[in-house]
């Protein structure tokens, strides 16, 4: 479910998230494996402060796992265990519960000492709209029915849900915005469907998704449409478009119909793996400067 974010939006948010910090030990969060840039909220870690947090990189059945895996290097050199999740089939859903306890194992043997056992770790997730939380609340949990939690403003008494007798999450996610701040950004929120189409012009988005396609794994669309690749990204849709019957009367190329082709193919994983973001080098060194 997509949210339109104001200010009042944001302040609210932040305010419920740093009521739930006080209940939990440890913030899971969620992040797109194919853009876990810009699927991160700017601010998630000024909100959370100093508690430990662990990094998911959701739908990774979409996402090369060779990209994913220097995505996990990289979470790693910044302090932060993570890993590959599909929260869609499990897969290592399993692994979550010992990165977790690993994480603050610490906290929990000096609770040990204090003579305080047995008592649950507690968890709250984070990320924004479409990510995949209620996703993995539900594998995590073992639960069928998806939870429809993302109503700010909607105050519900808070529920824990168990994992294990040793794990429970808040059962309600933090919902946060996702960053405005660039064109790149706004266009991979779209393409994954982060951000409603209805906010964007459907055309230009399949125009600026081929543009870059066309660049990183030009392969993927000459092998899924059997086409070749023309220099000009409204050809190569047009070509698309013709391949696909997309013709209207006049022979023109239906382009609005071959455009919400396109990006369809790419959010359900017809055209392959396909990670549109790196870990950047300069980043890995900003520690250092
Ligand atoms: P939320 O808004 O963060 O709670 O996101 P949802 O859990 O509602 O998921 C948004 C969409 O992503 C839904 O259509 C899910 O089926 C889909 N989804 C969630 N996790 C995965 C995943 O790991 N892989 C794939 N392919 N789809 C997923």
């Amino acid at each position: 479910m997509n949210i339109q974010w104001y200010p009042g939006h944001m302040v609210k948010s932040k305010r419920e998230i740093a009521e739930s910090l006080k209940l939990i030990d440890i913030v899971i969060e969620i992040l797109d494996a194919r853009i876990p840039e810009s699927s991160k909220n700017p601010e998630i870690d000024n909100i959370i402060g100093n508690k430990p947090k662990i990094v998911i990189l959701n739908k990774c059945d979409l996402a090369e796992d060779t990209v994913t895996y220097e995505w996990i290097k990289y979470f790693k050199s910044k302090g932060y265990n993570s890993i590959d999740v599909d929260s869609s089939t499990g897969k290592n859903i399993q692994k979550v519960y010992n990165i977790v306890k690993e994480t603050i194992k610490d906290k929990i043997e000096r609770q040990m000492e204090r003579g305080i056992i047995g008592r649950p770790i507690r968890a709250l997730i984070l990320g924004i709209p479409n990510v995949g939380k209620s996703t993995f609340i539900n594998k995590l949990t073992s639960k069928s029915s998806a939870k429809t939690g993302d109503k700010p403003g909607v105050t519900r008494s808070r529920q824990w849900i168990k994992v294990n007798s040793s794990f429970e999450l808040l059962d309600t996610p933090g919902i946060l915005w996702p960053k405005f701040d660039d064109k790149k950004t706004a266009l991979h929120l779209a393409f994954t469907r982060a951000i409603k189409d209805e906010v964007l012009d459907i055309e230009e988005l399949s125009f600026e998704f081929i543009k870059e396609i066309s660049q990183i794994k030009p392969n993927v669309i000459t092998e899924r449409y059997n086409i070749e690749l023309s220099d000009n990204p409204i050809e190569t849709i047009e070509r698309i478009g013709k391949k696909r019957g997309c013709v209207v009367s006049g022979g023109n190329i239906d382009i609005i119909r071959t455009s919400n082709i396109i990006l369809e193919d790419y959010r359900n994983g017809k055209m392959g793996k396909i990670s549109l973001e790196r870990p950047r080098k300069v980043d890995c060194n900003e520690n250092e400067r």
